[in-house]
């Protein structure tokens, strides 16, 4: 942690190298002295602190300056710096402006030049002052800071795959925190693009992709080889599972992420059922630690990187990636899971990330305490929403299309929900539209039974209505289900025969798709169980198959 900042402004050399020389000796070891030479620079530099999130303390500042005065220069400083403690150097003439100073920007103390000896006319104020400011402020983060404003798709876009990537940060609310709001609109974008992410070192990035925010926080986003034994599509429990198996076994292995490791998996709050975490896991906490298994291995993995296309040219397969860049590679394991259903509903688009939310965003939970969120749904991912978001918000209702909870949700959390008080279930409740003026503000409800209609208020409503295979990037190459999910294996084979335009004598090898060295593994295939440990069995057991097919070509 970085020591809060003295900073001293007077623009005689030789008297701001005495104050300098006086406030080091005293006060080396907990603070930092800076020192500027006029009221301008000094500002720029109050900024610059800002931005990298130093806290000032103390400016000690000279009344008398040619271009700005010691009180203009705090007038504009202090809404950087609205806590810090100020003191204005004066001549004996100054008095009655350090006076005016007192009532206009709370000044707290002046001292008359010269101020010999410091231990009795010096040392004594500021020790009192900083000592006052020292039990009222609060250390700085000295992280990642996001400054933007609640309930915009853009800034929730930002702490999502941050808070996904497991990216400390802390937000910084602009509506209501005033002194950042004065540091952003001093930058030349003003406040007109948010957020603004600011770094430690002080620099930002302006409304950044997620791509542009892994490559400056050193996250792996282009491929390190000219080519690979495998190419993972997808980083959920299938393909990082496979990653570990495949970089363990010497394979040369890269996987490509568009969002973060985890997967559907990494935004459970507490996954139960998952083989030796008898308390329960975080989707967080496993993916974190299966990332780093991965990398131990040696596989490389690209994080904000998009699969498009997947392209076949024998026996090479070739990879292509939403920046234009390709894979070259022998086998391609697609683990592209699932995504979240749209729901279908007038008002819904203009409103996502402004209180309608797909999946937990787990990021939003604070920012709905004590507020009435509405969770859409009523399999076991809404059940663990529900349970998750009933620890922070005043009430969470469960809006169920069908007749009850049980027909799609584990036992035990049905239990659970019944037990939680704070959580009501409306069962044969479909949402009609929703209504908002920039946030979410009320939804629209039909009983499936009485056909009655009603508007509820809504502060925030998380869907979580099923979900759908992302297989886009393999249409037209290898055979799906009529829903999307890719045929592997025996489920391709036909009247004992493998499909049309099956190349090889052998038939299809288990999780091979329709084109030779392409496999499938977990949520995205065919047949599939839709868990965490059925995904990682598959992704892992794949990397058998893909040796015994390397041995072919
Ligand atoms: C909220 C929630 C709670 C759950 N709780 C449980 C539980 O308690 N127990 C349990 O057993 N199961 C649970 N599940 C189900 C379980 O998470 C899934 O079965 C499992 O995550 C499937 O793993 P997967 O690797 O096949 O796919 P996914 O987890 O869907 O991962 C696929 C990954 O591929 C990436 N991807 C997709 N397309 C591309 C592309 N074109 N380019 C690059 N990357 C791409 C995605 O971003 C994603 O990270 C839960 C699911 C959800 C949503």
């Amino acid at each position: 942690m970085t020591k809060p900042v003295i900073l001293a402004v007077d623009d005689d050399p030789e008297v701001l190298n005495a104050v300098e020389r006086d406030l080091r000796q005293h006060f080396r070891a907990d603070y930092r002295v800076i020192k500027v030479g006029s009221g301008s620079q000094a500002l720029e530099t109050t900024r610059q602190l800002k931005q990298r999130d130093s806290i000032i303390a103390l400016f000690l500042v000279d009344e008398r300056m040619p271009e700005m005065t010691g009180t203009q220069f705090l007038i504009e400083a202090l809404k950087l710096y609205p806590d810090a403690r100020r003191v204005l150097l004066t001549a004996y003439a100054d008095t009655e402006t350090a006076i005016t100073a007192i009532n206009e920007i709370g000044l707290a103390h002046y001292l008359l030049k010269p101020w010999e000896p410091p231990s009795q006319k010096l040392y004594p104020v500021l020790d009192d002052l900083l000592e006052d400011w020292t039990a009222k402020v609060r250390p700085a983060f000295g992280g990642l800071r996001v400054a933007g404003v609640a309930l915009s798709p853009t800034s929730y876009a930002i702490k999502d795959f941050l808070s996904r990537n497991q990216v400390p940060y802390r937000w910084v609310d602009l509506e209501t925190d005033a002194p950042a709001r004065e540091l952003v609109s001093s930058l030349p974008e003003g406040m007109s693009r948010l957020p603004v992410v600011f770094f430690p070192d002080g620099s930002h990035m302006v409304q950044p992709t997620a791509r542009e925010l892994a490559e400056r926080l050193g996250m792996q986003t282009r491929a390190q080889r000219p080519f690979y034994d495998l190419v993972v599509v997808g980083g959920g429990p299938a393909g990082l599972a496979s990653a570990v198996y495949g970089a363990s076994e010497g394979l040369k292995t890269i996987l490509v992420e568009r969002d973060a490791t985890g997967g559907q998996a990494g935004t459970s709050s507490r996954i139960e059922n998952y083989l030796g975490f008898p308390g329960g896991v975080s989707g967080a906490d496993l993916a974190r630690r299966a990332t780093t298994q991965a990398k131990r291995f040696g596989a490389e993995i690209l994080t904000a990187q998009d699969v498009v296309e997947i392209k076949r040219n024998d026996p090479y397969r070739t990879v292509k990636l939403s920046d234009d860049n390709e894979l070259s590679c022998y086998t391609v394991l697609i683990a592209a899971g699932m995504e979240v259903r749209r729901l279908d509903a007038p008002g819904i688009e203009d409103l996502v990330g402004a209180g309608v939310f797909y999946g937990a965003a787990l990021t939003e939970a604070t920012t709905y305490r004590n507020r009435d969120v509405f969770v859409v749904g009523g399999a076991n991912s809404a059940g663990q929403g529900a349970m998750f978001f009933s620890r922070y918000a005043r009430k969470v209702t469960m809006l169920l299309r069908g007749p009850k909870l049980s027909a799609g949700m584990s036992q035990y959390l049905v239990d659970r929900i019944m037990e939680t008080k704070n959580v009501e279930v409306l069962t044969n409740t479909a949402v009609c539209s929703v209504r908002g003026e920039g946030r979410l503000e009320s939804i629209r409800v039909r009983h499936g039974v009485t056909n009655e209609e009603c508007d509820m208020r809504a502060d925030a409503m998380f869907i979580f209505i099923g979900t759908a295979p992302r297989t886009s990037m393999v249409a037209g190459l290898v055979e799906r289900d009529g829903q999307g999910f890719i045929l592997t294996g025996r489920d391709l084979m036909i009247d004992g025969r493998p499909p049309r335009g099956w190349p090889l004598i052998r038939d299809p090898f288990l999780f091979e798709t329709s084109v030779p060295g392409g496999f499938a593994a977990g949520d995205v295939r065919h047949g599939s169980r839709k868990r965490v440990a059925s995904a990682v069995g598959e992704g892992s057991a794949t990397v058998s198959m893909i040796h015994q097919y390397l041995e072919t070509v």
